[in-house]
């Protein structure tokens, strides 16, 4: 992967970015993200710089958030505008092509989809999506243990169980949920019925036998 400096860089440009919860959680994310690539043959590299950058907009102000947007020409909803801690993901994305020398359009990607989610991730978004949700400095999601040891079994798994978690934590709280959510959760649900259907299909042709 052709990169502009290298992870201890980008660390230590990120010790000053964040604060020093964030930049825990961040570390935290970047390993876990690299245990998940080990499981599931995902590049390492690609996996920690993912990890490490996906909340590299997090910390800004909501104002510096939103003027660092106007400034680059990224576009934002009403919904963002209202709550631009959303826009982390986009503006985390664009700078870390911009400002950090990322080449790699799947460490991007992974970057911009990482709070959302959305329908048919790739393994690296499904990766970094996980692990922001499972690392081990994050403590207040209900069955987080269940959900850790799902995440290296399946992948998918977890992923489903993530995004039901989310949208019911956003439906309780009352806030505004991102439709990408919704649709992810969607697809992910859809998928794991059609599989269930196949298992259920395979077991009846096996006993039949
Ligand atoms: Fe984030
Ligand atoms: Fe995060």
């Amino acid at each position: 992967m052709v990169m502009k400096g290298n992870v201890t860089t980008i660390r230590k440009v990120l010790k000053k970015k964040l604060d020093e919860e964030r930049y825990e959680h961040t570390l935290g994310v970047a390993y876990t993200a690299m245990c998940l690539a080990m499981k599931y043959g995902e590049d390492l590299y690609k996996a920690e710089v993912a990890g490490l950058l996906h909340d590299c907009a997090k910390c800004y102000p909501d104002e510096v958030k939103l003027a660092k947007c106007e400034k680059y020409n990224i576009s934002v909803t009403d919904v963002e505008r209202r709550n631009p801690s959303l826009v982390h993901a986009k503006l985390g994305a664009f700078l870390a092509m911009n400002k950090y020398g990322v080449t790699d359009m799947d460490v991007v990607d992974a970057i911009l989809n990482h709070t959302t989610g959305k329908p048919a991730m790739t393994l690296l978004e499904k990766i970094i999506f996980v692990a922001d949700y499972i690392e081990p400095r994050r403590n207040k999601a209900p069955h987080l243990d269940k959900i850790r040891r799902m995440a290296f079994e399946d992948l998918d798994e977890a992923v489903r169980v993530i995004l039901k978690a989310t949208l019911e934590y956003l439906q309780d709280k009352g806030s505004a949920i991102d439709e990408m959510t919704a649709h992810a959760w969607e697809y992910y649900e859809k998928e794991w019925e059609k599989e269930r259907k196949n298992e259920s299909v395979t077991e009846h042709g096996e006993a039949g036998i």
